[in-house]
């Protein structure tokens, strides 16, 4: 991959629901997990007919389309980590240019990166939205056939150098949210981050593939049950 271009799978211009505020939304080609429940699939391979190459400059003049409407810029995937030396380039491009530095810079990420990767990133970037796809390891190779070690690793970082500003549960019927599971990430998320604000998505079978069509969807009582018992468990920034 040439630094400074990047296969993009959208261009969003102006979104209200990908990170605080109004947000321009580049979603990135390609990612490192395969997850069942992935509503995207079309994004995952890095290399695509549907994808498109964008240079920065091509990304900051269609920013700048965006200015008036905007507060901010988040970059998603696929896993936007992926290609993170051109994430790298456009971020610190608007850090650099006096019309758009005051621009907030946010990534939505799985969390599957290393370290140094984040510790490049971070300087140029105000905060992460961060899927945790289901605390125990096990499970977590099934529902999206990787371990989640850099993920946990990642949250743990991220909160440290105080750039978490979400975790995403995706909770789906009989696959990761039981009692006991949604109690330990709970407890698991409170010692990683004693402020975290944790995001609950619901699973919807619209969308994705075969294998997991048929996966119950998320109830009324099941959005109850899991506020309760992220509430009892002492999360108190619950969106
Ligand atoms: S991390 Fe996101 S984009 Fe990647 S496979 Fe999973 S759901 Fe799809």
């Amino acid at each position: 991959m040439r630094a400074h271009h990047a296969q993009v799978a959208d261009v969003i211009q102006f979104s209200w629901v990908d990170g605080p505020g109004n947000r321009f939304v580049l979603f990135l080609q390609g990612c490192n997990f395969n997850c069942l429940a992935c509503h995207n699939p079309q994004t995952i391979p890095l290399q695509t007919p549907r994808a498109k190459d964008y240079s920065v400059e091509e990304v900051l003049t269609k920013i700048r389309e965006s200015l008036p409407y905007i507060t901010g810029v988040t970059v998603s995937g696929g896993e936007a980590t992926v290609q993170h030396e051109f994430l790298f380039d456009l971020f610190a491009a608007i850090k650099a240019a006096p019309d758009l530095k005051q621009l907030t810079t946010f990534i939505d990420s799985n969390g599957n990166a290393e370290k140094h990767i984040w510790e490049v990133l971070l300087p140029v970037t105000d905060g992460v939205m961060l899927d945790l796809k289901v605390l125990d390891n096990e499970r977590h190779i099934a529902l999206t056939t990787q371990s989640n070690t850099a993920v946990l690793e990642t949250i743990k970082y991220l909160a440290s150098r105080g750039k978490l500003y979400e975790v995403r549960l995706l909770l789906i019927p009989g696959q990761n949210d039981s009692d006991e599971e949604l109690r330990k990430t709970a407890q698991w998320l409170l010692r990683a981050d004693p402020s975290v604000r944790v995001k609950i998505n619901a699973f919807m079978s619209h969308g994705v593939r075969a294998s997991a069509r048929t996966w119950a969807e998320v109830s009324d009582e099941d959005r109850l049950r899991y506020s309760q018992i992220m509430t009892e468990e002492g999360i108190l920034d619950l969106v």
